[in-house]
């Protein structure tokens, strides 16, 4: 059975003490909630996973990382590899966000490669994807999803894909206040469930967690979790308040 999940993307934001005072607020307000089958996920920044992760020991809540390095290692400055996230005991990584994908040039070419450094090292991996706004309005998203995630990911083995959780986020919807329809979350989510189902089988399509991102929010996330395909959010400003992260949790 496929794992509901509500994942937050704390982005370039929160010093040392905000992270772990968020991190603190959240395990608080979820102690006494029964989380079944729902994973809570959080992404902070790679200086703070250390310290997130020590704090969130023997709580429900997972620590994950917001991207990484396609090379095993080497002289790439700045950058950070698969195999240094498992040796600090990070299981999970966000790769092929928009803005990753916009701001550092992140082809779907380059994220083949990640999604294979994140496999070999026996990473699970959070793959985003989704059209932009022009995409949207041409009628050309199913069509750029299903290259998405074509290119990325369709060379995988079956047994790879119990490592992969996709999150659909429609650029035109992230940070923008906009969100997709629960319908047209839906109706994306039921078409990537049946892609995947046509490429691999039926009760593998099943079995993948296919999240929604985009401007989900307290008074949205009832709703669009509410739909068949939608198991769970990648959620970003909304994640950065312990109060809104914990409504979020709870309407799933
Ligand atoms: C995101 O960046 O993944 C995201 C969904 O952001 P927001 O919730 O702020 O739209």
């Amino acid at each position: 059975m496929r794992s509901k999940i509500v994942a937050g993307n704390w982005k370039m934001n929160n010093s040392a003490k905000e992270s772990k005072k968020l991190v603190k607020q959240i395990q608080n307000n979820i102690t006494n909630l029964t989380l079944e089958n729902t994973r809570v996920i959080v992404a902070p920044s790679f200086v703070y996973l250390q310290k997130v992760a020590k704090k969130t020991k023997g709580s429900p809540i997972e620590v994950a990382a917001q991207n990484m390095n396609q090379a095993a290692k080497g002289a790439f400055t700045g950058e950070i590899s698969a195999e240094m996230l498992k040796s600090i005991h990070i299981d999970t990584v966000i790769l092929g966000h928009s803005e990753r994908r916009e701001y550092y040039g992140e082809t779907d070419a380059i994220l083949a490669e990640k999604v294979k450094a994140a496999l070999a090292n026996n990473l699970e991996i959070i793959f985003c994807f989704g059209e932009v706004l022009e995409d949207r309005k041409s009628g050309k998203h199913f069509e750029v999803v299903k290259s998405q995630i074509t290119n990325a990911l369709f060379d995988l083995s079956a047994e790879d894909w119990s490592n992969i959780v996709l999150a659909y986020e429609p650029v035109w919807a992230i940070g923008t206040g906009e969100t997709a329809s629960p319908d047209q979350a839906q109706e994306m989510h039921a078409f990537i469930r049946d892609l995947v189902a046509q490429k691999y089988t039926q009760h593998l399509a099943e079995n993948v967690s296919i999240l929604y991102g985009g401007s989900v929010k307290p008074s949205n996330a009832e709703e669009i979790f509410s739909k068949a395909d939608v198991d769970g959010g990648l959620i970003g400003g909304a994640s950065l308040n312990a109060e809104d992260f914990t409504a979020i949790i709870k309407a799933i």
